[in-house]
């Protein structure tokens, strides 16, 4: 069971010397890097806000900002923030790269966020899920407006889906954003944000499985701009901090450099050669590096690292959301979203049978329980592909004093549940076990749409890779 490797891979040499045209700036280690994805209902003010972040922490300057609303207007854009970031990559646009989820740059006096905006509409779940997998803060942003907040909170709405997602994908702080408080909509009225808050909390702990502690309120106005930097005279109940005060705030997860390097691989472009964009989850990535592109096993050298203002830089820490440029031996289709980078000599986990603790969410109507046979979309890292369930090795049930056992070998399995189960991939993927590397370890199973199960890997068949 050994992956061929390409032939094209023979006869790749590194080269000893990298030489830049661009200047090299240094790493700034005086700031955290942390990842921001702002979700919730569409029309909640996403957008909005980014915006308005980006330009209050002097990311954009006035005449820009004008500029872009100005065009995004005339285009009929309803953002102009995103209209921006879009801007910034026409070129690489033109060369054929799409942009799935926007993203842009923040920095407040402690942290640099990279920020991704996650479309709304029910279509774009998937988009949003690869925000999620990518952040390690989320803002839902909820709308106050009369009406807004009920129509986002349905059943059906997506403030529900996306917080959820949220927590399964590895987000721990969530920041909800009380948005459209201002006096065009409900003038400030507390009593209307306590019902949100007290609507909202119980969700978020119960079916979610935030903490309380790692929930943080606020009030804002996305529109006007109040709260997000100065509190607002206008809302006399509300204390602070400000919004960018709690993301200064806010700790971003344990990441190991010391631990391999792994770098899933978000999107590629070809530009100046080879570009990939991913974030690093673990390890420190280096100029002149030498790589594999898993699960090709590919080499590969490191010979440009831009972070995520694009400024070239000679090695980025974990928790960094950075482009590399590589060369290889040929560069066509040779780097592929879902791909891992990682050293040569320690191999990024492959495998096509692995072993998940699985959290049965709600099972679609006409498919109400789980079979070996049960095949569903995967959702992990960057990677998204079909999987079948090919045994249920046990389900969790309680005994008669409300213990906790696994019961082996069940027959089926159902809504609610939590089971232990054998997956299959159609083809070797790259993971790695939960209790290692957590966001190359959990994942999402969606089916029509709908997301039915958080899973967690415990362990895994490796498939064998020939060196190369
Ligand atoms: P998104 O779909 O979540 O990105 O929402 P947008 O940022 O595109 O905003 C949707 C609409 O709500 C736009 O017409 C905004 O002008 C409006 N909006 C956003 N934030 C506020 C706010 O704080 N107050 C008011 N009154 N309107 C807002």
């Amino acid at each position: 069971d050994e992956t061929v490797v390409p032939k094209k891979n023979i006869g790749f040499k590194e080269v000893s010397e990298i030489t830049f045209e661009e200047e090299v700036v240094e790493v700034d280690e005086t700031r955290q890097p942390s990842s921001l994805v702002f979700i919730g209902h569409v029309d909640a003010g996403k957008s909005t806000i980014c915006g308005n972040l980006m330009f209050m922490t002097g990311m954009v300057d006035e005449r820009t900002t004008e500029k872009f609303k100005q065009e995004a207007k005339e285009k009929n854009r309803d953002s102009w923030w995103l209209a921006y970031v879009m801007d910034i990559n026409d070129d690489e646009k033109s060369k054929g790269k799409t942009v799935e989820v926007g993203r842009a740059t923040m920095e407040t006096p402690t942290k640099r966020y990279t920020i991704f905006d996650a479309p709304g509409h029910k279509n774009y779940v998937p988009d949003m899920i690869m925000g999620a997998a990518m952040a390690d803060v989320a803002a839902l942003v909820i709308s106050a407006r009369k009406g807004e907040f009920e129509a986002g909170f349905e059943r059906d709405g997506q403030t529900r889906e996306h917080a959820q997602l949220a927590r399964s994908l590895g987000v721990s702080k969530l920041v909800v954003v009380v948005n459209k408080m201002d006096e065009e909509t409900v003038q400030w009225n507390e009593a209307r944000y306590n019902d949100i808050v007290s609507g909202v909390t119980p969700f978020l702990i119960e079916q979610c499985g935030y903490k309380r502690e790692d929930l943080i309120f606020i009030p804002i106005s996305g529109l006007n701009g109040q709260n997000i930097e100065k509190l607002t005279p206008a809302c006399t109940w509300y204390q602070g901090p400000t919004l960018i005060e709690i993301l200064d705030n806010i700790e971003p997860p344990k990441r190991n450099a010391d631990g391999p390097l792994r770098v899933p691989v978000l999107d590629k472009m070809k530009d100046r050669g080879v570009v990939a964009f991913g974030k690093v989850e673990s390890g420190v990535i280096k100029i002149g590096s030498k790589l594999a592109v898993m699960p090709n096993n590919l080499k590969c050298q490191v010979v440009g690292i831009y972070n995520c203002k694009l400024e070239l830089v000679r090695y980025a820490n974990p928790g960094e959301n950075i482009q590399i440029k590589v060369r290889m031996i040929d560069d066509e289709n040779l780097i592929n979203k879902g791909d891992v980078l990682c050293p040569y000599d320690n191999l990024a986990p492959l495998t096509d049978l692995f072993e998940a603790e699985l959290s049965i969410l709600e099972l679609l109507p006409h498919r109400p329980i789980i079979t070996p046979g049960y095949k569903s979309m995967m959702h992990l890292h960057t990677i998204s592909d079909e999987i079948v369930i090919q045994t249920l090795a046990g389900v969790y049930e309680l005994d008669g004093s409300g213990k906790e056992y696994l019961k082996k070998n069940p027959k089926y399995c159902k809504s609610g549940s939590k089971v232990i189960v054998k997956i299959s991939t159609r083809v070797p993927v790259c993971l790695e076990k939960y209790e290692f590397i957590e966001h190359m370890g959990r994942f999402t199973l969606r089916d029509e749409g709908r997301t039915i199960a958080l899973g967690k890997v415990l362990r895994y068949k490796p498939t064998v890779v020939k060196k190369v």
